[in-house]
């Protein structure tokens, strides 16, 4: 599918469709370190998203980024909301007025995502969180910079899964979890399970 404003909103309905079905999944998880709302803020916001995306698509992929920004910074409470809203904010900007996204500019927007995210929440890499899946994701994008837009998300896909896998080893440092140090070793992420999930219902989406 080709990456225009359409495709991005077709994405993000897919998108919509895994957290739907990962929800009881999400909570779980939130559950054994957090407050158990992960899944239901997520699968929230989406369902949010699919709402507004039905009153009309925005005319370029920047649009379609920043109308799901807006949407999970006004209707998603709690830590991931304000976050995955920065990741799509800082995304949108970096497509400026394309009419389709190419893989340099995937990459370039992949980039900003992260920086967004860690420039909101001050998580580095180790802290166990949502950054542990992005960082990896964004190395294996840049090294299938010579693929499609298809290979660049589902080695994006990949490398969010291995890195959300890691912090189930570590101690978490920032949100939550990290009021429970050392006890919440052994438990995956959340918002690192819900950011590969993200990557790969993107990567299908594009093939
Ligand atoms: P809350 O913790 O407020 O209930 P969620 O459960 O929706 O919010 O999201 C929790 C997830 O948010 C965590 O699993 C983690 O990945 C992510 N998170 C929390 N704080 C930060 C932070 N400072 N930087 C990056 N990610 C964070
Ligand atoms: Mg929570
Ligand atoms: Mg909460």
């Amino acid at each position: 599918m080709a990456c225009t404003a359409e495709g991005v909103a077709a994405a993000l309905r897919a998108a919509a469709e895994v957290i739907a079905e990962h929800r009881t999944e999400l909570v779980d998880l939130d559950r054994a370190i957090g407050d158990a709302d992960h899944g239901e803020n997520l699968s929230r916001g989406f369902t949010a998203i699919v709402s507004a995306l039905e009153t009309g698509v925005p005319e370029t992929p920047a649009g379609v980024a920043k109308l799901a920004a807006t949407t999970l910074i006004s209707k998603v409470g709690g830590a991931a909301g304000p976050l995955y809203g920065t990741a799509f904010l800082r995304a949108s900007a970096k497509l400026g007025d394309a009419a389709e996204i190419d893989v340099p500019l995937l990459l370039d927007a992949l980039r900003a995502a992260l920086e967004g995210v860690q420039a909101r929440g001050k998580a580095v890499g180790g802290d166990a969180t949502m950054v542990d899946a992005l960082i990896p994701a964004v190395s294996a994008a840049e090294g299938a910079a010579d693929g499609t837009i298809a290979d660049v998300l589902t080695a994006a896909a990949d490398g969010a899964d291995r890195g959300a896998e890691s912090t189930v080893d570590l101690i978490p440092r920032k949100g939550r979890a990290s009021y429970l140090g050392e006890r919440a070793v052994g438990h995956m992420d959340p918002g690192a399970r819900s950011t590969a999930l993200l990557l790969r219902a993107f990567a299908e989406a594009a093939r």
